[in-house]
């Protein structure tokens, strides 16, 4: 199952790639495995997936050590200060970087370490009360200032479109979010932004047609939670 469903999503992937002018090697797939158990993610492992996503610091400790050291973790929900200490340094990018107080934390915590952590901003496009991010027009400012803080390095920004079925309705939040994306990587060059995070299950085709280079898929891989 988990391999057809792999298979069946690298294969749109790079359909809709080409058929939007992109190159399909600059998307990668995180395979969010939260609730999912070890056991059911090795299979998915021999399929080229190399990125896991997880939404809790704890679920991600308690999975990491059962498999492969070579893998990279992303850490995808939103993250509380409290619990940046036991995850520093055992991830390659987080993805949910949505306020200051957070990156004075992950940069104290990264230097005491003796690391740079990558970090992505994540932004609040459509502006929904139930949902962590920074409001777009903060994002430049934000990380004009997220420059001084040495332990952590800016790489791109997320989001997560408002959940529907409709991709009429997610592609002005994708096309807002690359929007803006585009307008930092003019106005900063000193910044190198390189990601953008966006699309799930029920939209990533359009997250591609809009210009995602990491898509955190977890149903449509490992089915229903
Ligand atoms: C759960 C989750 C996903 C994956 O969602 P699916 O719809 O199962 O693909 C992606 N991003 C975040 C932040 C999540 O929490």
């Amino acid at each position: 199952m988990v391999k057809e469903n792999i298979a069946r999503l690298q294969g749109e992937i790079y359909r809709t790639a080409i058929q939007a002018g992109r190159n399909p090697a600059d998307i990668r797939i995180i395979a969010v495995t939260k609730n999912v158990p070890v056991d059911r993610i090795i299979p998915a492992l021999g399929e080229g997936v190399t990125d896991l996503g997880e939404n809790r610091v704890q679920e991600l400790l308690d999975k990491q050590p059962g498999l492969d050291p070579g893998l990279h973790w992303h850490m995808i929900g939103h993250l509380q200060t409290n619990k940046v200490k036991s995850i520093i340094g055992k991830i390659c990018l987080i993805h949910s970087l949505d306020s200051w107080r957070l990156a004075v934390e992950i940069d104290g915590r990264s230097r005491e370490a003796g690391i740079v952590s990558e970090v992505l901003v994540q932004v609040n496009v459509a502006g929904e009360e139930t949902k962590y991010g920074l409001e777009p027009l903060e994002v430049a400012d934000f990380i004009r200032e997220g420059m001084s803080l040495k332990g952590l390095s800016i790489k791109g920004l997320m989001t997560i479109a408002p959940y529907t079925g409709d991709p009429g309705e997610v592609r002005p939040v994708f096309a807002k979010l690359r929007g803006l994306f585009n307008d930092i990587r003019n106005k900063m060059p000193e910044v190198p932004l390189t990601h953008l995070s966006m699309g799930m299950t029920n939209d990533f085709l359009v997250a591609v047609e809009e210009g995602a280079t990491l898509l955190r898929i977890g149903t449509g891989i490992f089915g229903g939670r």
